[in-house]
């Protein structure tokens, strides 16, 4: 059969993008300032300066369009980039879609996720300031490898804090990490007052995100040699993240096609944000008119049923507060699968995004997403990982509404990672476990009460 489109479309290393797009110099409305948890009022950079280095303050709060991606992290993102841009044709045809699709693929480097894109320039700037060590929590492992593996080229030190629950059940990525040199210790462990604290009152506690963050921020704050490193949500990820977009356009360029969809997986928003940041650029300064939807679980449903309001990003409220979307600091969501898409909030950049209606949102539920992924990998023969998976779903609808239409609409999304660790999820569902979890009105409103009222 042949195509005048290739299967896949590369970009040479010389043409990985040398700069970053930072998305909030073209927002019409910036999103508003983090407030210091204690006093709440603007947190200054100053607050900042315990656990994180100067360079990564500065990108947070930047309002400069584009930021120099610097030498040495150009050099480390050719030892995997840049990721091919993927025409699903198997799929397309097993849909007996129109609809031309199209994804990036991001698990094709040892992290296998996109996570990497931010974790080298974030060992990178804390080795550059003299920093020995980083600290970090990881619930299902992704995060934790990703840094560990660049901790591992910077020859820094890493200290992972794995939730409980996952560091028992998911042994593989735990010694993934430690092939790269990383400790890593349950949380909570007896390593900090919080984690002391949580397993005075409960020894036998499974440990949760919240409880692993605190634990690893109090270790940053503690020693001076240490910083704290998050790999989601900040300003600064999101920006890093858009080496994913601006490599996008480059190749739809070199295919001679322009996205009328682009579909991310959304937990905290960095490779959603990543992703349409640079197509969002092209609708705001070029007329260009491509929808951008950020996909989350019917379980974790921040952006589609949440409150745009000021909350804590931790449960413990040491984080700055930060205007968000969210379903509150203590909303538990269900054990679902897609463990990176569980956060109880959005970016701020996404938050403000959504709420200027320049994004949309969709809620898909855990059972559809598995059909998706499932159809995925048996025509396209990747793995998908669960979270990358609900965006599958959301591209899969978009191409079955083209089928009725007749429109050859382009629909692009980012796979956002391999699923080649999360056996037991594809086990429950190959067993009939699975079902589209979602949230009742009662749980919603009790995470409601847990958003600090200013
Ligand atoms: C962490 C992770 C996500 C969710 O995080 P975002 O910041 O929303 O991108 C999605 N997919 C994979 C594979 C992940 O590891």
């Amino acid at each position: 059969m042949a195509k005048d489109i290739p299967y896949k479309t590369y970009l040479s290393e010389k043409e990985i993008p040398r700069k970053w797009y930072n998305v909030t110099a073209d927002m019409p409305n910036k999103p508003q300032p983090p407030l210091h948890p204690g006093t709440k009022q603007p947190a200054q950079a100053s607050d900042f300066q315990a656990i994180f280095p100067d360079a990564l303050i500065a990108q947070e709060m930047s309002p400069q369009r584009y930021i120099d991606i610097p030498e040495e992290v150009s050099e480390l993102y050719r030892l995997y980039r840049p990721s091919p841009m993927c025409r699903a044709y198997m799929l397309e045809k097993a849909l007996g879609t129109p609809a031309h699709i199209y994804y990036k693929y991001e698990g094709n480097n040892p992290s296998g996720s996109h996570k990497l894109n931010t974790s080298i320039p974030q060992a990178y700037y804390n080795k550059q300031q003299g920093l020995k060590r980083l600290a970090t929590e990881t619930g299902a492992g992704q995060w934790g490898t990703a840094l560990s593996v660049a901790c591992a080229l910077f020859g820094l030190g890493c200290s992972v804090y794995m939730v409980r629950v996952s560091y028992e059940q998911k042994p593989y990525r735990r010694i993934v990490m430690q092939t790269y040199g990383a400790d890593v210790t349950p949380s909570p462990s007896n390593k900090t007052n919080a984690g002391r604290a949580i397993l005075a009152k409960d020894p036998d506690c499974p440990g949760s995100l919240g409880i692993a963050i605190s634990e690893a921020v109090e270790d940053a704050a503690s020693h001076d040699d240490t910083n704290y490193s998050l790999g989601s949500v900040l300003n600064h990820v999101l920006l890093h993240q858009s080496v994913i977009g601006e490599e996008a356009l480059l190749q739809f360029e070199k295919i001679g096609e322009y996205p009328d969809i682009v579909i991310g997986c959304c937990g905290g928003g960095s490779n959603f944000g990543g992703t349409m940041s640079p197509f969002l650029r092209e609708n705001l300064t070029k007329g260009k008119k491509t929808r951008l939807i950020a996909v989350e679980p019917t379980a974790c449903p921040s952006l589609t049923r949440g409150r745009f309001t000021y909350d804590f990003g931790d449960a413990s409220g040491y984080t700055p507060l930060m205007p968000m979307y969210t379903l509150g600091n203590g909303f538990i969501p269900s054990k679902i699968h897609a463990g990176g898409l569980r956060y109880h909030a959005d970016s701020p950049i996404i938050s403000q995004l959504y709420k200027d209606k320049l994004i949309e949102a969709q809620a898909v539920g855990q059972k559809s997403v598995f059909e998706a992924a499932m159809m995925f990998a048996l025509h396209e023969i990747i793995i998908p990982a669960p979270e990358s998976a609900h965006a599958i779903r959301t591209a899969i609808d978009e191409a079955l509404k083209c089928k009725k239409t007749g429109e050859e609409k382009v629909i692009m999304f980012t796979l956002s990672g391999h699923g080649n660790f999360d056996m037991t999820a594809y086990d429950m569902y190959l067993s009939g476990k699975m079902d589209n979890e979602g949230v009742s009105e009662e749980v919603l409103q009790k995470g409601f009460g847990t958003i600090p009222k200013l």
